[in-house]
């Protein structure tokens, strides 16, 4: 174990732990039967497994670090006693091997929020995509996402014999783990976009990127995780309906390896306590060639999409993080831009570190 591990670590670690709890909490929510959906809006849905993992994801941080904030989707009433076997007060040990990059060493309780989605992909959770649902904790230090965990609680749940659920957890500067990385193929354009909250727009900004294949699969955790292990590269959603508990987890896990979550405009968001929940610039996030992707989108489906509040400055000591700069680097390349045909991770490295001048593009030191 790291010798008295830093805040934003302890707290990484635990939510590993926690994640593994709410896994099998909403595993035996679906085995019991009864899901208990409540209709929260149009095409928004809410069961007792979101329910029930959002109690024990914010009571059992909430414990272990009574000063820091955090926010989870479900509204529930705070006076409801939680059932013992919710709370979860262990730390993931494996986490704690690993040091604390320098830039978040100081962290204090005041500059975290953690951003909870108990369950992510909850339509296809109610439509038996099991695969489609992960559990997202991310952890915000002065507004930027810089750690987060997805849960999968369903990997592997059509090949009996593996184990079942997996956990990837990441941190910016420190790199993801629990998973295999894979190349995205190349000579491919690989899309993938939402299956349950699509419209015009969503369709066109995807169709711009001229995909050769597009991935409609539910959640924001489940589609990151496509793009960590190099099987899609790009995920586009032209609308304003995921929120900021969806990409804080996964954003932070992208990055971690060297890939880039931002809105339309390039923007990185901000993940402070007071900011909008709704992510109304967009999500646009791939694992190379952010630019050229952000080039596609046509200019009318930008105008559409707000400008986010963008991620205050933070000091990362050396970690350089992408997203910021593309847009502008698209924008000079004048139309000329198209996702074509993408680098693999290495050579899109390569490329990067040679425009290591550009501030605030470029990727991560692992
Ligand atoms: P999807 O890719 O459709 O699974 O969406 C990713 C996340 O954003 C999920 O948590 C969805 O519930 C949320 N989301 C996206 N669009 C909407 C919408 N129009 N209304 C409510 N939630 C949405
Ligand atoms: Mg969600
Ligand atoms: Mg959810």
């Amino acid at each position: 174990m790291a010798s008295n591990p830093s805040l934003v670590m302890r707290i990484l670690s635990a939510s590993v732990a926690v994640s593994n709890r709410a896994s099998n909490i909403i595993r035996n929510v679906l085995t019991k039967g009864d899901l208990g959906i409540v209709e929260k809006g149009k095409n928004d849905l809410q069961t007792e497994a979101d329910r029930s993992a959002q109690r024990c994801i914010v009571a059992s941080l909430h414990k272990q670090f009574p000063n820091v904030a955090i926010f989870g989707e479900e509204q529930l009433d705070p006076q409801e006693t939680i059932p013992k076997d919710f709370i979860e007060l262990n730390f993931d040990e494996e986490v704690l091997k690993h040091t604390c990059p320098e830039y978040l060493k100081d962290t204090k309780d005041e500059d975290v929020v953690i951003w909870v989605d108990p369950l992510d992909g909850t339509a296809e959770f109610t439509q038996g995509f099991l695969d489609h649902v992960t559990v997202l904790i991310g952890i915000s230090v002065k507004g930027n996402a810089v750690a987060g965990v997805v849960h999968q609680p369903w990997f592997n749940f059509e090949k009996p014999g593996l184990p079942l659920g997996r956990c990837i957890w990441g941190v910016i500067g420190l790199g993801a783990f629990g998973f295999e990385r894979e190349t995205p193929p190349p000579n491919k354009v690989i899309v993938t976009t939402s299956r349950s909250h699509s419209d015009r727009m969503v369709t066109e900004a995807v169709e711009a990127c001229n995909p050769d294949e597009v991935v409609r699969v539910g959640g924001a955790g489940h589609k990151v995780l496509l793009l960590i292990e190099g099987k899609v590269h790009a995920y586009v959603f032209a609308s304003k309906g995921c929120k900021k508990w969806d990409t804080c987890a996964p954003e932070a896990i992208l990055h971690g390896v060297g890939g880039t979550l931002t809105d339309f405009h390039g923007i990185r968001m901000n993940y402070s306590a007071d900011v909008q929940r709704k992510n109304t610039g967009g999500v646009l996030a791939t694992v190379a060639d952010h630019g050229k992707f952000l080039g596609c989108i046509p200019e009318h489906i930008r105008d559409a999409m707000d400008k986010s509040s963008p991620a205050p400055e933070l000091d990362f000591k050396g970690v350089v993080v992408c997203g910021g700069a593309d847009l502008e680097k698209a924008k000079q390349n004048n139309g000329q831009v198209s996702a074509g045909k993408n680098p693999s991770p290495e050579e899109n490295a390569e490329s990067k570190s040679s425009s290591d001048k550009v501030p605030n593009d470029v990727n991560t030191k692992l």
